[in-house]
């Protein structure tokens, strides 16, 4: 067998700096590289893999619907689709689901919803969506304009235009913003998660979300990353009491085959017509069957025990030996090392058997929802002593 690494160097576009391993298979939580090492995993293909590698059920879901009709286009009705919606506005209130593939697109169409959705109500003028400083939404030139980081926008200039950039935290920032700007919609993660896992006040998420009612503009919750019971709730928005008028998702809904989700609360579950939106494999139904089998396993028991795993994290790690803070919900967790950068403590996990990510200063960990009690206790005992490594 030729060098993998030297082929991915020599033919893959070089927008990834990869960790040295070649991850060749897997179960559960664990992980084995082409040396035949194995990895608890706490990274899950960034929050993708929600019950693990190779979950039993997920594959018999996918490859029973691989075996009957693995594409069809949206010209033709299907199953998995409709059936997948049915559950997710059931478990959700939302009225509507638009499907795509990833959860920058499932932004894009949460964009356009609320556009047009301004448009039709107040006037075309009204375009801008005001975002959160330091938040993240994808790496398209229209979710990179959504993103409140200036580092991303650099050198992909012009981006999309009518986005502006509040404050976390301070309600009189967005409101100013929205005085200055005819502003279609809020949007937000409420933990923020590339920003480094760093959950919004619940006071300021209710302050918005009771402004942008007021105002009669949409409330748009990204939960690409925090969604689908990775913060111990169905979808993180629930842990702060407020009910989005748009939901967009993706990352762990399908269990490791792409899906994304733009969700369609009542005030704008009429806004598009035929054609206003698209996609040639949204929806697919073998990534549909996959995600009704995730979908389906969401259940108040999983999420108590995703809650009482994180709790177990947060007080095993917090003011532990070469840690600074721990923050997070559930199973979505951030961890600021001292003494130390993340990645160091990444490298170390490493070595020691345990993938880890990092997100700014902090490790970031997203493990499998199911992942069990002693694999995440060895992790985390691991995690503790590469980080203690920083005080020593
Ligand atoms: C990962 C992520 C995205 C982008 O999702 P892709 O599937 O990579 O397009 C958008 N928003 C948030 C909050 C994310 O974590």
């Amino acid at each position: 067998m030729s060098d993998i690494k030297e082929l991915d160097h020599q033919y893959i576009a070089n927008t990834y700096a990869r960790f040295p391993v070649t991850i060749v298979s897997g179960k559960g939580s664990v992980a084995v590289d082409d040396k035949g090492k194995e990895y608890i995993d706490m990274g899950c293909g960034i929050g993708v893999t929600a019950f693990g590698y190779c979950d039993d059920e997920w594959i018999s879901a996918v490859t029973a619907q691989l075996g009957k009709v693995q594409h069809t286009s949206n010209l033709y009705y299907t199953e998995p689709g409709a059936l997948l919606a049915e559950m997710l506005c059931g478990k959700t209130g939302m009225k509507k689901v638009f499907y795509c593939n990833s959860g920058a697109e499932a932004n894009e169409c949460a964009i356009k919803a609320a556009r047009k959705y301004a448009a039709d109500t107040k006037g075309p003028e009204y375009f801008n969506i005001v975002t959160i400083k330091n938040g993240f939404h994808g790496r398209t030139l229209t979710t990179l304009a959504a993103t409140g980081q200036e580092h991303y926008h650099e050198m992909f200039q012009p981006l999309t235009p009518g986005f502006v950039y509040a404050d976390a935290g301070d309600i009189h920032s967005v409101m100013k913003l929205c005085a200055e700007n005819k502003t279609a919609a809020l949007m937000f993660e409420c933990i923020q998660g590339e920003g480094g896992v760093v959950p919004l006040d619940k006071d300021f998420v209710q302050d918005m979300a009771h402004f942008a009612r007021d105002e009669g503009m949409t409330v748009i919750v990204d939960e690409v990353q925090t969604g689908n019971g990775r913060t111990g709730a169905l979808y993180s928005y629930m842990n702060y009491d407020i009910r989005p008028d748009i939901v967009s998702t993706a990352k762990g809904i399908g269990g490791g085959l792409p899906l994304g989700v733009c969700m369609l609360g009542e005030k704008v579950q009429d806004v598009f017509a035929p054609g206003d939106n698209g996609s040639t494999f949204g929806g697919n139904p073998a990534c549909c069957a996959g995600a009704l089998s995730i979908l389906s396993r969401l259940d108040d028991k999983l999420m108590a025990g995703i809650r009482e795993k994180g709790e177990y994290v947060f007080s095993a790690l917090s003011g532990a030996p070469g840690v600074k803070c721990v923050t997070g919900m559930g199973l979505m967790i951030g961890v600021e090392p001292k003494g130390q950068s993340a990645g160091d403590v990444v490298k170390k996990c490493m070595d020691m058997g345990v993938l880890c990510l990092t997100a700014k200063e902090k490790v970031r960990l997203l493990p499998a929802l199911n992942i069990p009690m002693d694999e995440l206790k060895k992790a985390v005992d691991i995690i503790k002593e590469a980080c203690a490594e920083g005080e020593a």
